[in-house]
């Protein structure tokens, strides 16, 4: 990846951070951020994971209210603004709920999926809520609210 495409992929993450951190109750977290400039160095960082297609990884500790999100820049510049959008929010939405999953005593596949899906679910709720509250369709890469009509 360029370094110009690198700084714009960096630009479109900390413009979404920024707008969601704070409404999501996350203004006190300390919320890293590392970005990956190849996937093949996202993947051999993050070598539990089972998906080649993962585009963020967070890496909340609830305890210390602080989180480390992964970007995996090739695979985030194949994403919208919307479909990015939703992704931050739902690694955001993890350092709430990754709290849960210090309940069991081993995460096994099926734990994960449930933790997974509840995450994703709080996300789009977060999203779809915004949406339908002032009309925003997503967030551009220069932070700036983008409407439906606008959109269009
Ligand atoms: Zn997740």
């Amino acid at each position: 990846m360029k370094p110009k495409a690198l700084e714009r992929e960096k630009a479109r993450v900390e413009a979404l951070i920024k707008r969601w951190q704070t409404p999501m109750g996350l203004g006190y977290w300390r919320i890293d951020r590392t970005y990956w400039q190849t996937a093949a160095e996202f993947r051999a960082w993050d070598k539990d994971q089972d998906d080649d297609n993962t585009v963020l990884v967070a890496c909340p500790d609830w305890r210390y209210m602080q989180c480390t999100i992964h970007v995996n820049c090739e695979a985030t510049a194949e994403l919208s603004d919307w479909a990015l959008e939703q992704d931050i929010v739902h690694e955001l939405a993890h350092c709430h709920i990754d709290e849960l999953r210090w309940l069991f005593a081993e995460v096994t596949p099926d734990v994960r999926n449930h933790i997974e899906h509840v995450t994703e679910a709080v996300a789009k709720a977060l999203v779809w809520t915004r949406n339908e509250i002032d009309g925003t369709d997503h967030i551009t890469p220069d932070g700036a609210a983008k409407t439906r009509e606008a959109a269009c």
